[in-house]
Order: structure tokens, then sequence, then C-alpha cells
């Protein structure tokens, strides 16, 4: 496992980098009861770096399978008001949010998807108001990962030290051993802002994806879309970094404007189930048909959650020289996996993503062609040989990719 030491690090990366801490602001983690004894010493760090009150939101996943298999339905999908309250009390007082992702890739398997679809649904609908505000930036929060043995099984099942391998992984991934990490993560950041601006300045039509793989899509960009690094400002004015590690950039498709076919690269583990080697395919921006070969079920549900799940909501380019996509490991957890790997989501988009989109309606929103959801979900499309050429209004075409690395 990971040392005092190194975890002093990573966690003060996590308060300073990712939700960059203020001196009396309240801090709310959300942590599987796995991390328990790590993110103790989270809440530790949090208070030295000034954090007035910490709050952990404890999350046991063996608990919430056996919910999932037995609990009456109704009950279970049930959002309660208290549930609701509480997070518009972290939007009215302003907190920083650390979610610490480190689910076990198979907890849900064998769980009927349409029990989890229900609650997923209903999830959505009641933190509807939450999900909008910290997609537009106006609290700080930060996904960041622990290493847990069920995870680490699934990552390394030959091993004899899983859970010291993943911690050896993800330390790496961190950059937790240069010499002052705050600084590595400050001169990365800058490095993804350059090339965000460069794409920003060319102000493509449309991006063409294609790979032997059999991807060949079109995908058209947002009207006023904005290419954007996990660092971003929020409301207040203060930066933030939404995910560590993070790898990406990312922007606006345009909702009505997909064509084609797509095919996965890595699979994409949700709602504790896996679904690989699927296939979909879009006209005018929607989901026309779909197939996978694993994990049908758990993908159909995901599709037909709603309107906004049969688009596209998030375009994202992972350079295949991504320190995580050199690893060549396989997460089984999209915080890692999206950031080896080029990837789309499916769902709602980010209203940042396009120009002063945060204070635009919700119909200005639909006119840009920003998509709107109750999900938001990444999947890889990246592979080794993956092209992408930006095409512009006046048909001049630049390649922003070749053989999976950037040519820009
Ligand atoms: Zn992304
Ligand atoms: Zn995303």
């Amino acid at each position: 496992m990971f040392t005092k030491n190194q975890l002093k690090k990573y966690f003060s990366l996590v308060l300073k980098i990712g939700v960059n801490l203020q001196k009396g602001q309240e801090l709310v983690v959300f942590s599987p009861v796995e991390c328990a004894d790590t993110t103790r010493l989270l809440v530790e760090t949090a208070y030295k770096e000034g954090a007035s009150l910490v709050r952990v939101k404890w999350e046991d996943e063996q608990v919430n399978r056996l919910n999932y298999l037995y609990a009456d339905i109704d009950a279970l999908s049930e959002v309660p008001e208290f549930m609701v309250k509480e997070k518009d009390y972290m939007l009215d007082k302003k907190v920083a949010y650390i979610a610490i992702d480190a689910e076990d890739p198979n907890i849900y398997k064998g769980v009927d998807e349409k029990r989890l679809a229900i609650c997923a649904k209903k999830r959505g609908i009641a933190f509807k108001k939450w999900r909008e505000a910290t997609m537009n930036n106006e609290i700080r929060w930060c996904v960041c990962s622990l290493p847990t043995l069920a995870w680490a099984k699934q990552v390394f099942p030959n091993s004899k030290t899983p859970l010291k391998d993943l911690t050896v992984k993800i330390k790496e991934t961190m950059r937790l051993d240069s010499k002052n990490p705050v600084k590595a993560w400050e001169q990365h950041l800058k490095r993804l802002n350059k090339r965000a601006n460069f794409l920003n300045k060319q102000n493509f039509e449309y991006l063409e994806f294609k790979n032997a793989l059999g991807t060949d899509l079109r995908a058209g960009l947002a009207k006023d879309h904005l290419w954007l690094a996990a660092e971003e400002t929020a409301k207040d004015n203060i930066k933030f970094t939404a995910n560590i590690p993070t790898e990406e950039i990312f922007t606006c498709p345009h909702a009505f404007k997909v064509d084609g076919v797509l095919k996965n690269a890595l699979p994409l583990v949700h709602q504790g189930n896996i679904i690989d080697n699927f296939s979909i395919t879009f006209k005018d921006g929607k989901v026309t048909d779909f197939s996978a070969e694993k994990g049908y079920e758990t993908l159909k549900e995901l599709i037909e959650t709603d309107e906004g799940t049969y688009r596209l909501g998030e375009v994202a380019l992972v350079p295949k020289s991504s320190p995580i996509a050199k690893q060549k490991i396989l997460y089984f957890n999209t915080l890692f996996d999206e950031n080896a790997s080029c990837h789309l989501a499916i769902g709602k988009a980010y209203p940042t993503t396009v120009k002063n989109g945060s204070n635009l309606s919700k119909e200005e929103l639909v006119k840009l062609g920003v998509n709107d959801s109750t999900e938001h979900v990444d999947f890889m499309i990246g592979t080794s040989d993956l092209s992408v050429v930006g095409v512009k209004k006046s048909g001049e075409r630049i390649t922003i990719f070749t053989d999976g690395d950037f040519v820009i």
C-alpha cells in the first residue's frame, strides 16, 4: 500500500490542485468503507490545510449489492427528500467535494439490470440540480481514486500481490514520485491547456474518427464549442481540477450532427457491470442501432435512459503516449481508462464546453447543439491506429491524430 508519506503527498495534491481547498472552507468526502483508514488521513490533511469542517459520506458497495438483490424495488428506488436536501446544503455552503472512486468492477454482476436502471433513473431525476451545479462548476469538486483489494484482483488476476501492484500503478499516474507533485501537476496542466488553446483557434466544424477496428465517425462540434483541459475555473473564480489523474482535452459534440459508427476500444464498466465489444451507430446525432458481445442489457438500459442518452455529450482526445496509456493496463475504472484513450460520452454535455455556457438557458444551449440528459457516461474509442481529422467550415482539413497520437 501507499506509505503514510506518499498518502500525504497524494492528499495535498487532491486538496490543492484538485478542489483547491480554501482556508475556512467546508469539505465533503465521498469514500468507500474499504478506504476508511486512508480516508481518515485525508480528513486530517484537510484540517491541516485549513478546512473548517470535514464530513465523510461512507459508501458500502456490499450493502448496496444486497439492496439491489433483495430490497423492495419501490422503496429502494425512491430518493427521500433528506438526500436531496443534503445536496442542496452542500451547494448552499459551497463546500469543496472530493469523491473517491474505487468500485469493484463486478460488484453488481448478477443483479437484474432493470432494477439497477430504475434506481439510476430516479436518482438522475432527483439529483438533477446537483448534477447541473457540478457540471456548471458552481462548486469545486474532484474525483480521485484509492486502490482496494476487490478492484486490484480484477486488474491483476494472476498476481500474488494485486493490491501492491495496483498501488504502484496508481502512484505513477499521480506523478507522486516527482520531487514536488503539486509543481509537476501545474506544469502538466499547462501543457494540456496549450493544446486546448491550439484547437480553440481552429474552430472546427466537425471531427472525423477512423480506425481499423471499424470506427468511422463524423462528429459535428457544437457552435461556440470550447476545448478544455480538466483544470477549470469555478463560479467563484478559483481554479480547480475535476479529475486527478487527467490526461484529456475535451469539448462539446453537436447533439444533432453525429453520423457513422463507432466501436469501443476498451471495456466500459457501468453500474458494476462490464460492457465490451460494442458498437453504436448514429444518424443526425441520434443512436439508431447498437450491439454488444458482453453486457448488452447494461448498454441497452443506459442508451434507453432518456432522450439525451441517445446522443453524445463529450468528445475527448487522449494520445497513446499518455502516461496512463503507456502503462498498458486495463483499470476497469473510467477515471483511469478514459485517460488512456480518446473517448466520447453518452448523455449530458458540460455547459462549460461552449462559450459562456454556464450562463445560458436550456433553450440557448439546445440551439448550440449542447446535449441534455440525466446521465453522462464516458466510453473509450481510442486505438493505437486511430486517426482524427478536424474539418473547418471552409472545408480545410487539419490532421490532429495519426496512429493514435497528436501530430499538432
Ligand atoms: Zn472525459
Ligand atoms: Zn466525461
